[in-house]
């Protein structure tokens, strides 16, 4: 067993002016300091952090194992079922983006449900949208949120601030579902 008082990390300089600490999700700890800092203040630094570092590596490893928990209990599903949500998606999206694009008083050309391993959705230049069928999977709430980013694209093609400022006026609330997606995108993409 490893000495419980010992951290190991990563010590990476850089131009920065602050320390900072970074625990991966798969358990690695990277310290970033200033060019000039020394390694004893590094590791005072990384000292003085250690509860937080020991929780956040404890809630990370937790989590994985939780996601792994969850993707092992997931029923098999035949052709059927796919092509089942997938038509449901279709219907979900169009409802979706009607209602929308009518708020957001903005068009679009055609819709496109798509089956990616890394996109939720896209918006071309011309206006065609694209959405990923898994999203039927997801609350309500994260697909709404997910049509209302594409929409937003139609006046901005950018993560400005003015673009954020197009979804929150539709959607005040729409960072709470943004997080609901980086927190359990990984299980949906899983299906
Ligand atoms: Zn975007």
């Amino acid at each position: 067993m490893r000495n419980r008082d010992a951290i190991v990390y990563n010590l990476i300089r850089s131009s920065r002016k602050t320390i900072s600490i970074q625990v991966t999700p798969d358990g690695n700890v990277t310290v970033r300091v200033p060019n000039r800092c020394s390694r004893a203040t590094a590791e005072e630094y990384v000292n003085k952090n250690q509860e937080w570092i020991r929780k956040t590596k404890e809630e990370l490893r937790q989590r994985a194992k939780e996601q792994k928990a969850f993707k092992a209990h997931l029923p098999e599903w035949t052709k059927e079922d796919y092509d089942r949500h997938r038509e449901l998606a279709r219907q979900v999206f169009q409802q979706s983006v009607d209602y929308y694009a009518q708020q957001m008083q903005v068009s679009y050309r055609r819709i496109t449900i798509r089956d990616q391993k890394t996109r939720w959705g896209s918006c071309s230049m011309k206006g065609n949208l694209n959405f990923n069928w898994r999203l039927v999977l997801a609350p309500r709430e994260v697909l709404d949120y997910v049509v209302v980013h594409e929409l937003a694209h139609r006046r901005e093609m950018n993560h400005s601030s003015r673009f954020w400022g197009l979804v929150a006026e539709v959607m005040p609330d729409y960072k709470w579902r943004r997080e609901w997606l980086k927190e359990n995108g990984d299980l949906l993409m899983s299906r």
